[in-house]
């Protein structure tokens, strides 16, 4: 007796099934191993250490203050101590 041409059999069901894994482990394991995200240099974005115009570091939403220097903190896009009167291309005010 022969299948109908329309019934998927249980090989072909188990091989999709094990593709399908396959993929979804590879996806998990490259997600896994992803580094983070680089901080952009502060060459990259025209950081300098004075305000433009009315905009500084201080004001600008990427900028974390530093609870030991009232001047100086971090940023979650460029790399290294940020002056908190300092700008760079990426400011965007804070909400
Ligand atoms: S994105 Fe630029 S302006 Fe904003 S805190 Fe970082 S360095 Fe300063």
């Amino acid at each position: 007796m022969q299948a109908p041409a329309n019934r998927i059999s249980r090989r072909a069901t188990l091989k999709r099934g094990a593709g399908a894994l396959a993929g979804l482990v590879l996806t998990v394991t490259l997600v896994a191993n992803k580094p983070a995200l680089a901080k952009a240099a502060k060459s990259d974005l025209l950081y300098q250490d004075r305000p433009h115009g009315g905009q500084s570091c201080g004001e600008c939403k990427f900028f974390s203050a530093d609870s030991k220097s009232a001047s100086t903190g971090t940023c979650s896009l460029v790399e290294g101590v940020i002056n908190r009167n300092g700008w760079c291309t990426a400011y965007s005010p804070k909400a």
